[in-house]
């Protein structure tokens, strides 16, 4: 039995179709999440999205699209090569980030305000 969200009396569906609308309070229900999935197999574009997850440095995403290139070819040189500069540019993001860390504590320890 689905409820209304609102009253929380029961919803029929009688027209099964993904909105409902109750009838004791008029309030609309969704029963059905309209999931649209993207599959894409075509590598080059694979690819590109994941430069693009690199350039906005959201490097777990551009990982993410570089697997999803060897998934569909895992000889692709060109999406392991991608993976390893974004595995580097990821390391080096860590290295900068201790450096400043180090810094603001030395600073902490000798009371030099930032
Ligand atoms: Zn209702």
């Amino acid at each position: 039995m689905i409820k209304c969200l609102a009253c929380g009396k029961k919803l029929e569906n009688t027209s099964n179709k993904n909105i409902v609308k109750c009838i004791y309070c008029g309030n609309s229900v969704i029963l059905k999440k309209l999931s649209i999935k993207l599959i894409i197999k075509n590598t080059i574009i694979l690819k590109k999205i994941a430069l693009i997850m690199r350039d906005l440095k959201d490097y777990d995403t551009a990982i993410d699209f570089y697997q999803r290139t060897l998934s569909v070819d895992n000889s692709d040189w060109d999406a392991w090569l991608g993976k390893a500069i974004i595995y580097l540019s990821k390391a080096n993001e860590l290295e900068s980030l201790k450096t400043e860390d180090l810094i603001s504590t030395y600073c902490e320890i000798v009371g030099i305000e930032l």
